[in-house]
């Protein structure tokens, strides 16, 4: 049986986006789940917008993403090269053929001229396309034209009256006539290929079997199979996904949130969350699961669950799912991943030597339960940190002034005191034993507790926060945030 090779083949104009991180994501997953290969092609022939830098970024995301190539660019394999700026020799070996056999040819029109007949044709109510001036030119009037200094581009010759069947794995059958399609470029004048003829020869060449990629592609994909047909290959499978909407349900763009992976990335979420989320725009799994790991999402994915109308990109759905992961995830790990964003908070400085980590860990497992996202973790990790203590709100400042607060504060810290070194238990039968000793309800006890040393109602639990700031923070808060003498 035919090896199946799928491939991710973006053009390097920008850095990774959400919705080429999705066809990227469901070719990989099919390539894997049918033990096949997964390519990456840089397709860079759009020189002005192509750069290396994009192309970084965009290898960068997939690795980041766990979405691995085994065969493409910078990891080779037999088909190579792998970048089509590095191609252009077997471009010309095609292009060759297919002007021998007289089903492509050299147009000499200039863009004005090509604009003028645009024109005509959209003033007339036809669509525009290239009406065949240059289609069969004598010799002599070629000549003419490089005399002229014209420099050609190579067109490829549209077959008249054909109708062309794509059966889209997810679209089902979709009908095109070639008649609306004008001889089109598939040679610049400067030598470079154009995508549609580029990417005809570089899928078949590399023993492509199936194209999974964005609906976009679908008015191009009639262009491709008039190449396949014409140059006598096999053609492959294909499947255009939906378009990723916005809640608005208009196209994903920037209005929407962060389009590109990077950002995903620098807002701390994690590889597995962005991966099981991209997965779940347009596929569906068969029961009502909506996690997945990388592994299960390669044993369930199929095209026949790919849903035809477009993904709705649901940012609470993707926070949801992240926080998930977040939690499952070791406290080791989330710790790594915080202390950059504790940096950049300007809460954390200096060295961390194996005691402050070991602080930082116990800090991060007292808070990572209640964050969607690595960035959300400063604003509730700041009151482990030493802070001032403002409290603005009116119910809190009522709170702190009620008869009982000064003893609380006193036995509080009292209690700390002979305690010693404190522990999350230790200061939980503090907490309790006030409660008994001054016969209060918990309410009376623990919020005025939460109030002066954070300034608000709500908050990691005391005992986590105690341990973690130590008896002499407890005291200085206290004092600064209630003025209350304990000495
Ligand atoms: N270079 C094209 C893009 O980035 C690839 C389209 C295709 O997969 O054929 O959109």
């Amino acid at each position: 049986m035919e090896r199946v090779r799928l491939r991710f083949a973006p053009s390097p104009t920008g850095p990774l986006h959400i919705g080429g991180a999705r066809s990227a994501l469901f070719n990989y997953l099919l390539a894997k789940k049918a033990g096949g290969d997964f390519i990456l092609r840089i397709e860079d022939t759009d020189l002005e917008r192509s750069s290396r830098e994009s192309e970084e970024n965009i290898k960068e995301s997939l690795r980041w993403l766990g979405i691995e190539w085994n065969e493409g660019i910078d990891v080779g394999g037999g088909f190579g090269p792998y970048r089509q700026t590095e191609r252009l020799d077997i471009y010309r070996h095609y292009v060759d053929k297919l002007l021998e056999a007289g089903l492509a040819y050299r147009c000499y029109c200039s863009e004005e001229e090509l604009e003028r007949e645009r024109k005509e044709l959209m003033e007339r109510g036809q669509l525009p396309r290239y009406l065949g001036k240059c289609r069969n030119l004598s010799c002599e009037q070629e000549e003419e034209y490089k005399r002229q200094g014209r420099k050609p581009v190579i067109r490829f010759r549209v077959p008249e009256n054909e109708t062309i069947v794509i059966n889209d794995l997810v679209r089902g059958e979709v009908t095109f006539e070639s008649s609306g399609i004008g001889d089109f470029v598939i040679v610049k004048s400067d030598g470079i290929p154009t995508y549609n003829f580029a990417v005809v020869i570089d899928d078949v060449t590399m023993g492509i079997t199936h194209i999974i990629r964005g609906e976009e592609h679908l008015s191009n994909t009639p262009r491709q199979v008039l190449l396949y047909r014409a140059l006598q290959f096999k053609e492959p499978q294909f499947a255009h996904i939906s378009l990723i909407l916005g809640k608005d349900r208009t196209k994903m763009s920037k209005r929407h949130g962060s389009t590109s992976v990077v950002n995903y990335r620098e807002a701390g979420y994690l590889p597995e969350a962005l991966v099981n989320f991209l997965a779940l725009l347009g596929w569906s799994p068969e029961g009502e699961e909506e996690i997945f790991s990388m592994e299960q999402l390669i044993q369930q994915f199929s095209l026949d669950r790919v849903a035809k109308n477009p993904a709705v990109f649901d940012m609470d759905k993707l926070k949801w799912i992240n926080g998930y992961y977040i939690r499952q995830s070791s406290v080791e790990r989330i710790t790594d991943l915080a202390i950059p964003y504790l940096q950049e908070a300007g809460l954390l400085s200096g060295e961390i030597d194996a005691k402050r980590y070991e602080w930082l860990k116990k800090m991060v497992s007292a808070v990572k339960n209640k964050i969607a996202c690595l960035s959300e973790i400063s604003e509730h990790a700041a009151v482990f940190f030493p802070i001032r203590v403002d409290i603005v709100d009116d119910e809190a400042k009522v709170l702190v002034q009620e008869e009982q607060v000064p003893e609380v504060m006193r036995l509080l810290v009292r209690k700390l005191r002979e305690a010693g070194e404190l522990t999350p238990e230790n200061v939980k039968g503090i907490l309790k034993a006030i409660t008994k000793e001054l016969n209060l309800g918990g309410k009376k006890v623990f919020m005025p507790i939460r109030i002066a040393l954070t300034g608000r109602m709500h908050g990691p639990e005391l005992h986590d926060l105690i341990p973690l700031i130590g008896v002499n923070e407890v005291v200085r808060r206290i004092k600064q945030s209630l003025q209350l003498n304990l000495d």
